[in-house]
């Protein structure tokens, strides 16, 4: 396993860290916990020491099932992160929410500090401005309790906005999405939390599973390895310098073997010298959708990450109209219902023209 270190921190971190959100969904229904912890203690073997966790992923289970394996191992041997917003405290930004919800966490993971606590999923620049109002203080008081060792931050915020967050200067590092799709607008965000002495943890390298569904328009991330092309996009991920831990969601123990093979030789080189390659390449894709289906509740019910995965299809050279007549089964006309009013724009993770694409498929064959 190759190791980084983490932003300005003394922790020394897997390049590949665990997505705990992915445990199997047959054994998380059946309660199989100990099957699914089998696969965090076959990660922890070969050398993955950070696990990340949230209150509500697996059927609100991976926090129970990652901290039945976990504590089967020596706490300085392995990292856990957790997460916590306004969402998961019931929208009460009280001291007393906040510490119920942490708490809870703790006693699920069976530890009695977290390495890094997350203010989680921040849409957007006003939010993360009204969530840190709300919620920093709670997150220091408990820090400075030993409860958590780092505060940090999930988002799917842009570029420009990363920036402004990073500038505030309030944080250990942060986790956001960025991979093969979307590295364009995340990148100068990237570069200035490193720059920053921030860590920086990546989750959904393969785009939702859209890199690894599309081997041939994604082969040329593989092009001269000997990796798979999910492995290569794991490894574009990783090789960036500015970036500390990849994150790979793993059902099996093959996934974990997978993940690990993608950074075994890895080379770490500046994100400024990956993105021209790949434009150089003239073969990068960012306009697609990776379902992530942050623009769901649209006041028109149009259901827009299945009009945008018909779209997906024409950019990769094939027939929407198909795409959304034998797969989704959903009419084109109802594109058409769009008011433009902006909601889903304002939410999409990989800031598509969604208005546009609509009233493209609106028109029809
Ligand atoms: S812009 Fe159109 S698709 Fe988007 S949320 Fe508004 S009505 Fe729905
Ligand atoms: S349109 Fe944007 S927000 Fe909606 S599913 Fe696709 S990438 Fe996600």
């Amino acid at each position: 396993m190759y190791y980084k270190q983490y932003g300005n921190t003394d922790m020394k971190v897997s390049a590949i860290g665990m997505g705990c959100m992915r445990y199997d969904d047959e054994d998380v229904k059946a309660e199989r916990f100990e099957e699914c912890s089998e696969i965090v203690l076959y990660a922890h073997e070969k050398g993955i020491n950070y696990f990340d966790t949230a209150p509500f992923y697996c059927n609100d289970k991976s926090e129970i099932i990652t901290g039945m394996a976990l504590s089967q191992l020596p706490r300085d041997s392995y990292y856990i992160s957790s997460k916590t917003n306004l969402g998961t405290i019931g929208g009460k930004s009280t001291r007393d929410a906040f510490r119920s919800r942490l708490e809870t966490t703790l006693s699920r993971l069976k530890v009695d500090y977290l390495d890094f606590y997350h203010l989680w999923c921040v849409l957007n620049l006003d939010s993360f401005e009204s969530q840190c109002e709300s919620l920093y203080g709670f997150f220091e008081e408990a820090k400075s309790e030993g409860l958590i060792r780092n505060i940090v931050f999930s988002s799917h915020m842009q570029g420009n906005e990363l920036e402004d967050a990073v500038a505030a200067d309030r944080f250990k590092g942060m986790l956001i999405g960025y991979n093969a799709l979307n590295y364009r607008f995340r990148q100068t965000g990237i570069t200035a939390a490193y720059e920053k002495g921030m860590g920086v943890v990546v989750m959904n390298p393969l785009g939702g599973g859209l890199i690894p569904n599309n081997p041939k328009t994604f082969e040329y991330l593989a092009e001269g390895t000997d990796l798979t092309v999910a492995q290569a996009a794991l490894n574009f991920v990783a090789s960036h310098k500015e970036i500390t831990i990849t994150l790979a969601g793993c059902t099996t123990k093959e996934h974990v073997d997978d993940a690990c093979k993608a950074v075994e030789h890895l080379k770490e080189r500046p994100a400024r010298e990956i993105f021209e390659e790949y434009e150089n390449k003239g073969v990068a894709l960012n306009n697609l959708c990776t379902g992530c289906a942050y623009c769901k509740h649209c006041p028109k019910n149009i259901d827009i990450p299945k009009y945008m995965d018909a779209y997906n299809e024409k950019l990769l050279g094939n027939n929407m109209f198909d795409r959304l007549k034998y797969h989704w089964g959903i009419p084109s006309e109802m594109a058409a219902e769009c008011i433009k009013c902006g909601k889903c724009e304002k939410l999409c993770t990989q800031h598509l023209p969604i208005i546009d694409r609509l009233g493209e498929i609106s028109k029809g064959a």
